[in-house]
């Protein structure tokens, strides 16, 4: 591209540019003093290059060479020479060059920084946000932003290659019901009434096949009010998409092609398709999650009928109330026998009554703190279920299934991801339960209510049984994203609703309007969301999402840049009709009497 202000990019000069007469312009990285001559590593979004400020050939005033800083903006003009001979380094691009200065200015001083800006510095992530302008300069973080544009890049190229619109829905709507709480915007014209921000753009989405778009997309910005974690933002992006007179297998390879093309471009392999498959049954038993890591095995096998006859209290009471017992083999864990001790623990904080090991020993029998209460024909049903040879460590777990599962599914984590795997292993999960039960016990929709049920009258019937045409796609263990095949029949619609408890009047003032759409010939469709964020954090192997997003908010849902949540001023308020409680006002002005 054509630029004014310099003729190369810092990152690009290379040994074939020597003698090249050039004009660079940059952040001062580092500065180092030889024998009187500054060396800088200059640094622009390119990347770096050295620089040689010899106030021999007085490229600056000697006040302005001496005053020069970390993080100065500067420019340089001068010419590129080969490093001499051994100064040459190979870490880095332009590491045979240099570039010597006829004429520096400085275009802009720096304040003293609130820390160094490298990779190799660790920088408390609360200081790195309150200056994220300063931690964006991080060649680490530079990466990250690329990677992230290169990916929204390769998505947009592949939806448009296949026939996708690109389409914006509004980010201030009625609230809809998704699972999670809404963020709620108050209307000024409307007092006391308020717009959700969309949780995802569902509802418009489905409009828009009503409304004969037929292949919909957009990077879409969502809002939902959750708890932070590391992979969880109060706001985050996804590539949202839809199609009409489509069906799971539609929505399925769209998202291999999506995916398949994201990782030639960040990572450059090639998948293979198609991606493999679990029903969340099968998921739910062998790896005790709905988003298995499938990038080693270490399966849960139900060992209830080994232990069907055993006269070990603790196992024979479990199955006696209707539990089961199951176990992983973990393989040669190489743990020292309070390594041991310490799963079991770790599995009681996590809920277990407790977990039993065992090593396989070299005659094929098992040493464990409970080999004694079990039977020669146990400990050999348990050996050949397990498939354990000498050294192997077996894990097991006795409680109620669902408990046992959750419990093996963590630990198998725990002690799988200690392998270090670097490859990708991308899955989908299909045949989701329609509805899950709540604290209180009532049916809430698994994935949201707008999800098909496989089988009406099954879901009418037996609705804590009932699958649904619901999917998602999961990398490495973390959910990349959910969709369903859509329910475009009113009547099931109202079903749905009705089995989640949404009386009829209720149903109709809430989503009324979108049940009368549903009635004017609605095609049938089906759709994904990929939650970008996810996605770019994993293929860039950073450890949070945070690290991915710009701009992200820490895990208490602030912006220690911008100072947001904030409060506002009371005219404000006054004009939205809002009335902040007297109690809150009281914290706030202790909070101001305080300092804080
Ligand atoms: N709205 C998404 C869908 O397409 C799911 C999500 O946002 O999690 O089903």
């Amino acid at each position: 591209m054509a630029q004014t202000m310099r003729t190369h990019d810092a990152g690009t000069l290379r040994a074939a540019d020597v003698g090249s007469e050039v004009t660079l312009a940059g952040w001062v990285g580092r500065r180092r003093d030889h024998g009187g001559v500054i060396f800088v590593d200059l640094r622009d979004a390119s990347g770096i290059v050295q620089v040689v400020l010899n106030p021999d050939d007085a490229p600056a005033s000697e006040q302005e060479l001496n005053s020069l800083r970390m993080e100065f903006c500067i420019s340089v003009s001068g010419t590129v020479r080969l490093r001499p001979g051994d100064m040459a380094n190979p870490d880095l691009p332009t590491g045979e060059v240099e570039v010597v200065a006829a004429e520096m200015a400085v275009l802009s001083p720096s304040e003293t920084l609130p820390f160094q800006i490298d990779d190799r510095t660790e920088v408390d992530e609360a200081k790195r946000l309150q200056y994220r302008y300063l931690d964006l300069r991080r060649p680490s973080m530079t990466a990250n932003l690329r990677a992230r544009s290169r990916t929204i890049r390769a998505m947009r190229d592949v939806m448009d290659d296949l026939g996708f619109m690109e389409i914006e829905t509004p980010t201030l709507i009625a609230s809809t019901p998704e699972g999670a709480r809404d963020m709620l915007v108050p209307s000024r014209l409307r007092e006391g009434s308020f717009y959700a921000l969309p949780q995802s753009p569902q509802l418009f989405k489905q409009l828009l096949m009503i409304g004969g778009v037929e292949r919909y997309y957009q990077i879409a910005r969502c809002y939902r009010d959750e708890d932070l974690r590391a992979d969880r933002q109060l706001e985050f992006t996804q590539l949202d998409f839809e199609g009409s007179f489509w069906g799971q297998e539609d929505v399925l390879s769209t998202l291999e092609e999506v995916s398949i093309r994201v990782t030639k471009e960040l990572r450059g392999i090639d998948l293979d398709r198609p991606f493999p498959r679990l029903t969340w049954h099968q998921a739910m038993e062998r790896y005790g999650t709905d988003k298995p890591d499938i990038r080693f095995g270490m399966e849960i096998h139900d060992l209830s009928g080994v232990f069907a006859e055993t006269g070990f209290n603790a196992f024979s009471g479990v199955l006696a109330s209707g539990g089961s017992i199951r176990g992983i083999n973990a393989g040669p864990l190489g743990l020292s026998r309070s390594g041991l001790d310490g799963l079991s623990s770790r599995a009681q904080e996590l809920g277990a009554k407790g977990l039993v090991w065992m090593v396989t020993e070299e005659d094929g029998g098992l040493r464990s703190p409970v080999a004694k209460f079990l039977s020669d024909r146990e400990m050999e049903g348990l050996v050949g279920t397990l498939g354990a040879v000498p050294g192997d460590i077996l894990l097991l777990v006795a409680d109620e299934t669902r408990t046992v599962l959750e419990i093996l599914g963590l630990i198998r984590l725990e002690v799988g991801q200690s392998e270090g795997h670097d490859e990708l292993a991308y899955l989908f999960v299909v045949d989701f339960p329609v509805f899950e039960r709540n604290e209180d016990g009532d049916f809430v929709a698994l994935h949201h209510p707008f999800t098909a049920p496989v089988d009406v009258r099954e879901m009418s019937e037996n609705p804590g049984h009932a699958i649904s045409k619901a999917y998602d796609l999961v990398l490495n263990g973390s959910e990349l994203g959910s969709g369903s095949v859509r329910i475009h029949d009113p009547e099931v619609q109202a079903k749905v609703f009705e089995t989640l408890g949404i009386s009829d009047e209720d149903a109709e003032r809430r989503f009324g309007w979108f049940l009368e759409a549903l009635r004017y010939g609605t095609p049938p469709h089906a759709g994904f969301a990929v939650g970008v964020d996810r996605l770019v954090a994993i293929l860039q192997n950073a450890p949070n999402i945070r690290e991915v997003i710009p701009f992200p908010k820490t895990q208490s849902g602030a912006d220690p840049l911008t100072g947001s949540p904030a409060r506002v001023e009371d005219e404000q308020l006054r004009e939205l009709g809002i009335e902040v409680r007297p109690e809150v006002r009281a914290e706030w002005a202790a909070g101001e009497s305080a300092g804080g």
